[in-house]
């Protein structure tokens, strides 16, 4: 098989091997990379009792074709995944639960930056100059990038070190602590600003080629392939299970704001994978909704809700999503809807489901649980539920709200008992440009 190349998006970049993409980033010319063209895969070359990690190798063994990482995506597909995304049964007939949140940081998130860190460690040379990785984030990928690139490897070694930037105030008191908890080579900056502001400093900063000679640096958003093609295996492990009992496809509701974990989902469909509707799950932030309405596209600064990791008004996978119907907004209109959930009927539908089913989803998952009863009320398919992360992680939402305190995974609970502390940064991109040169 000869090895496939990755294009930009805007196509002004040269065409580059996964590897030299993933090490990018973000492509020369300021857009994402994606493959020449998406490859398709019989769901027969699936070993029925294959785990996660089996299925992840078998269903990324053709983007790795003839790259320089090919020989290691087994062990890399074992590193990242070796936890399980059960597919539970909800205590309706209609639904089910993708339970994504079983990692170390207990977001849908632990796998994507684990695959990344398992992929950016095989690629360095022993003599590779330092390497900081930028990351923006709404709550959960810094944490999930962090944990990636500080538990795995010895900090001082590696040359890695990796600057998180969040938006100061905007995310809950735990996800804060978790973000300020790693020290060593896992900086955490709390910015004055939005996620979008955040973003835009993060990309300018990478856009900046005098800098990068100064401070290469790479990104670990979900605009990195290496985070994004990983989350297509949970997605196609569960379809395939239910496939080979059910023999139908399985539908699937996404909780959904940069777009990276549902275009995964898009992704695996288009490769052949027994997925049937993908419904986009939005909060408050209705750039997505009011496209797939019919609106121009339009994007805008982000507001706050609930569902905080969702907090995103200029998503930045669209451009991928386009690319994907080959620029045809007709097309992706047919393929796809999204709606919007505002934060009163995020607190409606987790008092709901807590007095309903007795459990306790996120707030992101509960935007996709709101779907569900939209969609419940139309049709009887069974839609799987994309459980971004575990409640615990939203104490401060859902714990005055339920009126009882939540219970921690382990790994949670270790990451909150060590100290924490995070530096303060103005939202200019000029003040990310000199911490880098002064750190
Ligand atoms: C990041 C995140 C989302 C949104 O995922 P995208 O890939 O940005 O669309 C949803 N829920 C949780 C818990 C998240 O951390």
């Amino acid at each position: 098989m000869s090895a496939l190349r990755y294009l930009s998006t805007r196509g002004r970049a040269p065409a580059a091997t996964l590897s030299a993409a993933i090490a990018a980033g973000l492509a020369p010319d300021g857009g994402l990379y994606v493959p020449e063209h998406l490859p398709t895969i019989d769901a027969a070359c699936f070993d029925p009792a294959g785990d996660l990690a089996a299925t992840a190798a078998t269903l990324l063994g053709p983007f790795f074709a003839g790259d320089a990482l090919a020989d290691a995506l087994p062990a890399i597909c074992a590193e990242a995944f070796n936890f399980d995304a059960p597919l539970r049964p909800l205590a309706r007939p209609d639904a089910a639960m993708l339970e994504l949140f079983h990692g170390p940081t207990a977001a849908f998130k632990d796998y994507g930056a684990r695959f990344l860190a398992a992929c950016l460690h095989r690629l360095r040379g022993d003599d590779a100059p330092p390497l900081t990785i930028l990351v923006a984030t709404s709550g959960d990928t810094g944490a999930a990038v962090g944990a990636a690139f500080h538990d795995q490897h010895d900090p001082v070694q590696c040359g890695l070190r990796v600057a998180i930037l969040y938006p100061d105030g905007r995310v809950s008191p735990r996800q804060a602590h978790q973000l300020g908890s790693f020290g060593g080579n896992v900086h955490a900056l709390r910015v004055a600003g939005s996620f979008d502001d955040c973003q835009r400093m993060v990309k300018a900063a990478l856009n900046d080629a005098g800098l990068q000679r100064r401070v290469p640096m790479s990104s670990a958003n979900s605009i990195s392939l290496g985070r994004l093609l990983p989350q297509m295996s949970y997605y196609a492990h569960a379809a395939l299970g239910w496939w080979r009992t059910h023999d139908a496809p399985l539908d699937f509701i996404i909780p959904t704001g940069n777009l990276g974990n549902a275009l995964a989902c898009l992704w695996a469909r288009a490769m052949g994978l027994p997925i049937g509707e993908v419904r986009l799950a939005c909060n408050a932030n209705a750039t997505l909704p009011e496209f797939f309405a019919g609106h121009d596209y339009r994007p805008r600064d982000a507001i706050a809700t609930l569902a905080n990791a969702m907090d995103v008004g200029a998503p930045s996978n669209f451009e991928r999503l386009r690319w994907t119907f080959g620029g045809d907004d007709e097309a992706l209109r047919r393929a796809l809807d999204a709606q919007s959930v505002d934060d009163a009927t995020i607190r409606a539908t987790l008092l709901r489901h807590a007095r309903e089913y007795g459990e306790v989803a996120c707030p992101h998952t509960a935007t996709a649980l709101a779907v569900l009863a939209r969609e419940s009320e139309r049709d009887d398919r069974t839609w799987a539920i994309a459980a971004t992360a575990h409640p615990a992680k939203f104490e401060s939402v859902l714990e005055p709200l339920l009126g009882e305190p939540l219970t921690m995974p382990p790994s949670l609970a270790a990451m909150l008992a060590r100290p924490a502390c995070a530096e303060p940064l103005a939202a200019e991109e000029t003040a990310l440009r000199n911490w880098l040169l002064a750190t």
